[in-house]
C-alpha cells in the first residue's frame, strides 16, 4: 500500500479554479491529479477581467509573463450612464493603480487564460491532466479518498477538492444548501474582430454602460484583436419554469432606450445563447473530511464586481499553504476555510449590493450619481480591500 504522501490530491474540475490550485499544490511538491468531466480543457464564454490580486497569484505561479501576449491593460474603468453617455465615474488604472497594489488590472480571453495555465500544468511532472472524468462521488477511506467517475474509472488521493463550479455536484457532500440562487437576469455575450468595429468603440478602457434594470460592458482582449461585450438585463416576462423569457427580441426592446453607442454594440452582440445569473448565500462549512471546497463551488457569485475567477485564484494559493503547512488535510482544509470564507462571503454581498447600484432607477440612481460625481479617478480607497489583497 503506498504511504499517504505517495497519493495524490485529486482535483474535480479543470476550469480556472481547478487549475490554479493544481498549480499552487505541485509547487509546494505534491502530486496532482485533476479529472475534468469535459472531452478536452476548455472555458465557454469570452473576456475575463483579472484584478491585481488576480495578477498577484498569476505571478505567483509563474504565468505572469505568459499571459502578457494575450493580455490587454486598460487605462481605467469607464462607468457611464447608457442612456445618455454622460460619464458616472471612472477609476485610473495607470501608473498610480499599479505603484498601489503592485500588478496591473488585467482583461483577456478567458480561453487564452486556462491555455496558459493549461501549459503550464502539462510543463510540470507532478500534474496528471485527465479528461472525460466525470465525477460523481468521493469516498473516504481511512487516510485516503476515492473518487468515482461516471465512466467506471476510480482514483485514489489523500485527499480531494471540489473545484466543479456553480452547479457542483460534490457540493452537496460538504453542504447541502439546494439548488442556486437565481437572480432574475441573463447576460448574452460575445466577441467582435477590432477590424469590424464601429467609430467611437472605447478600445482603452473597461466601459460599463449602465441604466435601470440593465448593464453592458465593453473591453478589447487577446491583445487587443477582439472586442468583448456583455448586456445583462432583467426579464420582465422571468419565469423559473419557463423557458421562454430573456429572448433576443426583449434583449432589443429593453436596451432601445441606449445612446448611439450602446445600440451599435448590442446590434453586434452573439444572440445564439445567454447566461442566467446565480449566486449563493454564503456558507461557513467548505470541508467534510477530506474533501472541501473551491471557487464557484465553494462560493458562487454574481458577476458585477468581475472577480469569480479571481477569487478561485485565490483559492488555489491559500489552500496550497494550508496544506503545506498541516499534515493532516482536515486541520489543513479548517485553516484554510478560516482565510478565505470571510473574504468571498464579502465579495458575494458586495456582488449583490453592486447590482442593486448599477441598476438602480429614478431617485437610487440620481442619489447614487450626485454622490459619484465628486469622487476622483484616484481614490483607490473602496478598492483597496479587494485588489490588496495578499495570500
Ligand atoms: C457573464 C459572466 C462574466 C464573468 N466575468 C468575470 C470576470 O470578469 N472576472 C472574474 O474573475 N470572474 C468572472 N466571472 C466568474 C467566473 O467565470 C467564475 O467565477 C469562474 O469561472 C469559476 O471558476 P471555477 O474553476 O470555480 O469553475 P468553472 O469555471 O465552472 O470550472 C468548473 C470545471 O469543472 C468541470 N466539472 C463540473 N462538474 C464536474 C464533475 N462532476 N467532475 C469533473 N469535472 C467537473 C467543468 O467542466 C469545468 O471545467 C464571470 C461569470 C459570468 C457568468
Amino acid at each position: 500500500m503506498p504511504r499517504r504522501n505517495d497519493l495524490p490530491l485529486l482535483i474535480a474540475g479543470g476550469g480556472i479554479g481547478g487549475l490554479a490550485a493544481a498549480l499552487a499544490v505541485a509547487q509546494t511538491g505534491r502530486t496532482v491529479h485533476v479529472l475534468e468531466k469535459a472531452a478536452q480543457f476548455g472555458e465557454i464564454g469570452a473576456g475575463l477581467q483579472l484584478a491585481p490580486n488576480a495578477s498577484h497569484v498569476l505571478a505567483r505561479l509563474g504565468v505572469l509573463d505568459a499571459i502578457a501576449q494575450f493580455a490587454v491593460y486598460p487605462r481605467r474603468l469607464m462607468w457611464r450612464d447608457a442612456r445618455s453617455g454622460e460619464r458616472v465615474t471612472a477609476l485610473d488604472l495607470g501608473e498610480k493603480f499599479r505603484a498601489r497594489y503592485g500588478h496591473p488590472y488585467v482583461v483577456m480571453h478567458r480561453s487564452d487564460l486556462l491555455d496558459v495555465l493549461l501549459a503550464a500544468a502539462r510543463a510540470d511532472a507532478r500534474i496528471v491532466l485527465e479528461p472525460s472524468r466525470h465525477v460523481l462521488d468521493v469516498e473516504e477511506h481511512g487516510d485516503r479518498v476515492r473518487a468515482l467517475c461516471a465512466d467506471g474509472s476510480s482514483y485514489d488521493g489523500f485527499a480531494a477538492v471540489a473545484a466543479d463550479g456553480l452547479w457542483s455536484r460534490l457540493r452537496k457532500l460538504v453542504h447541502d444548501d439546494g439548488e442556486p440562487v437565481a437572480a432574475r437576469y441573463v447576460a448574452y455575450r460575445g466577441t467582435i474582430p477590432v477590424a469590424e468595429l464601429w467609430e467611437g468603440a472605447g478600445l482603452e478602457d473597461v466601459t460599463l454602460w449602465t441604466a435601470p434594470g440593465l448593464h453592458f460592458v465593453q473591453y478589447p482582449i487577446r491583445g487587443g484583436q477582439l472586442f468583448n461585450q456583455v448586456a445583462v438585463f432583467t426579464s420582465a416576462r422571468y419565469h423559473p419554469d419557463n423557458e421562454d423569457w430573456a429572448k433576443p427580441d426583449e434583449l432589443d426592446a429593453r436596451f432601445a432606450v441606449g445612446c448611439d453607442a450602446v445600440r451599435a454594440g448590442i446590434a453586434r452582440i452573439g444572440r445564439d445563447r445567454y447566461w442566467t445569473m446565480y449566486d449563493r448565500e454564503p456558507i461557513a462549512q467548505w470541508s467534510r473530511g477530506r474533501l472541501v471546497l473551491l471557487g464557484d463551488a465553494a462560493h458562487p457569485m454574481l458577476q458585477y464586481m468581475a472577480q469569480g475567477a479571481c477569487q478561485a485564484l485565490e483559492d488555489g494559493v491559500v489552500l496550497a499553504d494550508a496544506l503545506a503547512a498541516h499534515d493532516d488535510p482536515a486541520h489543513a482544509f479548517t485553516a484554510y476555510r478560516d482565510r478565505r470564507s470571510l473574504r468571498t462571503a464579502r465579495v458575494q454581498y458586495s456582488a449583490r449590493l453592486f447590482g442593486e447600484i448599477w441598476h438602480a432607477g429614478d431617485v437610487g440612481a440620481t442619489l447614487r450619481d450626485t454622490m459619484l460625481a465628486a469622487r476622483p479617478d484616484d481614490d483607490f480607497s473602496h478598492s483597496d480591500w479587494l485588489y490588496g489583497w495578499r495570500p
